[in-house]
């Protein structure tokens, strides 16, 4: 497996929810933070249908509170200052591509690519068995295209190694395997997770069958490196 360096900026991160970007690429983030790069967030789903019973936190306040842990995750990575952008398409139902609402999405994530010209864009992996992530790849993919941008892709994969099949994982030569050292930075990668306190069942407590990070995954996904897929061939 390839070692990378912390990359150089401008950056742009696309997360599928709040908690994605600290996840699986928080230690990404704060490296390109400390080297002063420019970096923008774009979270694509509002994150509102975590707890879809409960009576307190319907959907609209738990968005609210969602996009206001993000800020605080981002601020804990250093990212406080930095660009962040909020799609707010509803979650676990994204709109089809075509669709108006999609387009509206595209047309506000092609404008974040003109004006940053990223370096690199981090995307979530393509495959992941989570389809909004797919979809958040997809609609990345999308604006990149029509924004004519050429940067560097690296994909994070948050679900692929509990839930995926066969298929989902990396086929043939399509992407390469990379890690970035991120052991500097861990401390401030966990700290950062644990302002997702809705996600970690310690805010909303009216929904028991809601969705919890659990252990095995916060500790898969919190190790001293992080691991990312990196195209061989271009898009
Ligand atoms: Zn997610």
């Amino acid at each position: 497996m390839t070692g990378i360096d912390p990359p150089a900026g401008p950056i742009l991160v696309i997360a599928p929810h709040p908690d994605d970007e600290t996840l699986g690429c928080g230690g990404l983030i704060c490296l390109a933070m400390r080297g002063g790069q420019r970096l923008h967030t774009v979270f694509v789903t509002d994150g509102g249908a975590s707890h879809r019973n409960s009576f307190l936190w319907d959907r609209t306040k738990l968005a609210a509170c969602r996009e206001a842990e993000a800020a605080e995750a981002l601020r804990r990575l250093g990212a406080g200052k930095s660009g962040r952008s909020f799609l707010r398409l509803p979650d676990a139902d994204m709109p089809a591509r075509g669709s108006a609402h999609y387009g509206r999405a595209k047309s506000a994530v092609v404008a974040i690519l003109r004006d940053l010209q990223p370096r690199l864009v981090v995307l979530p992996w393509r495959r992941d068995p989570h389809r909004d992530h797919r979809d958040a790849w997809s609609l990345g993919m999308d604006c990149l295209l029509a924004a004519g941008t050429s940067a560097d892709i690296l994909e994070y994969a948050i679900w692929l190694d509990e839930l995926g099949s066969r298929a989902d994982h990396p086929q043939g030569l399509e992407v390469e395997r990379v890690s970035l050292d991120i052991s500097e930075v861990q401390h401030a990668k966990k700290d950062a997770l644990k302002a997702h306190r809705s996600q970690l069942g310690e805010l909303i407590t009216d929904d028991p069958a809601a969705f919890v990070l659990s252990k095995h995954t916060i500790d898969r996904l919190t190790g001293p490196e992080e691991i990312y897929w990196r195209p061989c061939a271009s898009v």
